[in-house]
């Protein structure tokens, strides 16, 4: 993979959404048409060997690489939204984030007993978000759940939020602060 090419083209703003954040733009990859390939490759490379049959992402930004690579791995995409925006029976979970407090939801049949699932959304902060998406999707008994992010802040402490055994994958790590 080349991590150069996406650290080069990741955009960071300053204090977004809320002063002393240090906002990581994934926009600006999706943008691009040589890293927008790269997220594709590199992420179907991670997981081409892994029996995935659904991809969850995250809303919004966990949808863009998610449904790609649902595609590329001949999967099934799932969303996770947030309130209210799904039409059919939903079961959901509330957490909190960096910055606020937010609930989310997935259908209810979306994901069946014999699934094996990678959640994937943009970025791991302090793993609020993914944590609940994990427990949300585990409530729905599928064989395995797999976690991916294409950015992790290191400093954070983010991933030792999972259970130990948990499969937590990234393709970038950057410092909270940078
Ligand atoms: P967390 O639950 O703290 O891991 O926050 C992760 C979610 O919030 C992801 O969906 C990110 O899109 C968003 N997020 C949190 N912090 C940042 C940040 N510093 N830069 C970009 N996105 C962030």
């Amino acid at each position: 993979m080349n991590q150069d090419l996406l650290l080069k083209n990741l955009r960071n703003i300053p204090d977004f959404p809320i002063p002393g954040i240090q906002f990581k733009d994934v926009t600006s990859l999706f943008k691009n048409p040589a890293c927008l390939q790269e997220l594709d490759n590199a992420l179907y490379e991670m997981y081409k060997d892994c029996g995935i049959t659904k991809v969850v992402g995250i809303e919004s930004r966990g949808f863009v690489m998610g449904a790609a690579l649902a595609v590329r791995l001949g999967a099934g995409f799932v969303p996770i939204r947030k309130p209210g925006k799904l039409p059919a029976e939903t079961i959901s979970e509330s957490y909190s984030k960096e910055y606020g407090t937010d609930t989310i939801e997935i259908h209810k049949d979306a994901i069946e007993e014999g699934d094996v699932v990678l959640i994937h959304d943009d970025l791991l902060a302090t793993g609020g978000t993914m944590l609940a998406a994990y427990n949300l999707v585990k409530k729905l008994n599928p064989e395995k759940v797999m976690i991916n992010f294409i950015i992790e802040l290191d400093g954070l402490g983010g991933r030792a939020i999972f259970p130990e055994e948990t499969d937590v994958k990234t393709l970038l790590v950057v410092e909270v602060d940078e």
